[in-house]
């Protein structure tokens, strides 16, 4: 906006209907002190000022003007109908004004005067507001930077409060915080502990899941400074994201090496019992063979019922125990896998079959889905079988009210695997306890009074399907029932 001011009301008039024909807007004042009340409350752009005026005169204004922070940058025209000495063009210029125009006004000049000083304006006001809100900006960021600095002193206390050994790692995965405890297994703020030389190697794993940007979780022994003694670490580091990328990683180590020793006595226990438990019952089951021929039974008689029933809880126990030794293979290091190409249905068809055969069938009803894998899969015939009746034994035993069961195949050409599920729809497992189900000894404390079990079956499972390397997982929904499923590389 331009503000026009001079006492004469005429000159007043003409001037505005000039501008106001170029499109600009306009304001006027008929004194000096009306000019300086407006110029302090409104944002003008340019001031076209008569010097002739009674009371206080244009060059008296245009100083008044120059002396305050909000109006000393607006430029000033100065308008004089007399005046053209250079003295008094002079004093124009020193008391603050950019032009002068003497009167009577040339239209053309004065406009061509008018825009350049108003687009100069314009563009300076432009350029402040620019700079302004850049000022802004540095502030907000210098702030934010000290949020951001006392919120990592806070996290960086938190850590070193823990009883475990905590670090951070850069986006590069690089060490940039230890907490006081790192000091007990490391001599250097740089370097990992030193782990055992059967274990895993921490840098390697840690680049491994950096490309993946997952989590890792592994446990380690890791070698104590002054004692020179390795003792059992569970080491976790977790990405923490900002949007799509990571920030940095948050790491700690947890001394489980108590709970190892007691682990292991358990894992001698159960491996010695289920030993000293298959000797007698190979025996059991041989004599009780042999009196089942020698007495030559009638097949519709009581007794042959009675020696039946001895039978199938022997093959029960048998199970059991088989299962407990698996697990102290397992253990050991021991589960030998034996892989030959073998034809995946087969396999498939052998277990529907052996758990038909074992079961009433009326309570059971299997349908086989997909696409059958009539291919050659290196493998261990009796492992997978293993798996895939333990899988259905599960199915059929987790639905009491459901008889239907589904094992449904695909190929996955692209993965080069191929994927068995078996679904039922039994009671189902709740979300945060489905990757449990795969844990030693693990069982669902909803289902377990209900059902027998040790919750081993799937935790042997799970580890003859990582020595095919393969993957196993299950989807459920509490109620609705359950897709078990694993999967096998082709080659
Ligand atoms: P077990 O059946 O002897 O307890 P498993 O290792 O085979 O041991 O299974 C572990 C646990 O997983 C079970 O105790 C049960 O809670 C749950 N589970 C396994 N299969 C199913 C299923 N098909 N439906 C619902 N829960 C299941």
């Amino acid at each position: 906006m331009i503000l026009i001011v001079d006492d004469n009301q005429s000159n007043l008039y003409s001037l505005k209907k000039l501008l106001e024909s170029k499109d600009f807007q306009v304001d006027t004042a008929d004194s000096g002190e009306v000019a300086l009340g407006k110029a302090l409350k409104n944002d003008y752009a340019l001031i076209i000022l008569d010097v002739q005026m009674p009371d206080m005169d244009g060059f008296e204004v245009a100083e008044t003007l120059a002396g305050y922070s909000k109006t000393k940058e607006v430029p000033i025209i100065f308008l004089s109908a007399v005046n053209t000495e250079k003295r008094f063009i002079t004093r124009g210029y020193a008391s603050g004004g950019k032009d002068y125009v003497t009167k009577p006004v040339d239209p053309e000049i004065l406009m061509l005067k008018v825009k350049t000083f108003y687009s100069l304006q314009e563009q300076n006001l432009a350029m402040k507001k620019a700079q302004q809100s850049l000022e802004l900006e540095v502030k907000g960021r210098r702030e934010s930077q000290v949020t951001m600095k006392s919120q990592i002193d806070h996290f960086h206390l938190m850590l070193e409060s823990l009883p475990q050994i905590a670090f951070t790692l850069n986006e590069e995965g690089v060490i940039d915080f230890v907490n006081g405890k790192w000091y007990e297994y490391s001599q250097s703020e740089k370097q990992f502990p030193e782990t055992h030389p059967d274990d895993f190697n921490i840098k390697e794993e840690l680049q491994r899941c950096g490309k993946k940007g997952t989590a890792l979780e592994l446990e380690v022994r890791i070698k104590k400074t002054e004692s020179g003694k390795y003792r059992y670490h569970l080491l976790r580091v977790t990405p923490v994201y900002d949007g799509d990328s990571i920030k940095n990683w948050v790491g700690t180590f947890t001394d489980i090496d108590d709970q190892k020793k007691v682990e292991k006595e358990k894992d001698e226990f159960l491996s010695i019992a289920s030993h000293e438990l298959k000797t007698p019952l190979t025996s059991i089951k041989a004599y009780v063979q042999l009196l089942e021929r020698k007495l030559k039974l009638d097949k519709e008689s009581a007794e042959a019922g009675f020696v039946t029933k001895v039978q199938d809880q022997i093959e029960k126990l048998n199970t059991l125990i088989t299962d407990l030794l698996d697990v102290s293979k397992i253990e050991n290091g021991k589960l030998k896998i034996n892989k030959k190409p073998t034809n995946l249905e087969s396999v498939i068809s052998n277990a529907i079959d052996t758990i038909l055969q074992t079961h009433d069938e009326n309570r059971v009803k299997i349908k086989r889905d997909g696409i059958k894998p009539d291919i050659l899969i290196p493998l261990d015939e009796i492992r997978i079988e293993q798996v895939l009746i333990n899988f259905l034994t599960n199915a059929i035993k987790y639905s009491p009210k459901n008889n239907q069961i589904i094992v449904t195949t695909f190929v996955d050409e692209e993965e080069q695997e191929v994927k068995v599920n078996v679904t039922d729809f039994g009671i189902g497992i709740p979300d945060f306890k489905q990757e449990a189900v795969f844990r030693k000894f693990y069982r669902v404390e909803e289902s377990s009074l209900q059902f027998q079990g040790m919750g081993i079956g799937l935790f042997i499972c799970s580890e003859i399907i990582k020595q095919h390397h393969g993957s196993i997982g299950v989807s459920s929904k509490v109620d609705e029932g359950s897709t078990f499923y694993f999967t096998l590389p082709l080659n």
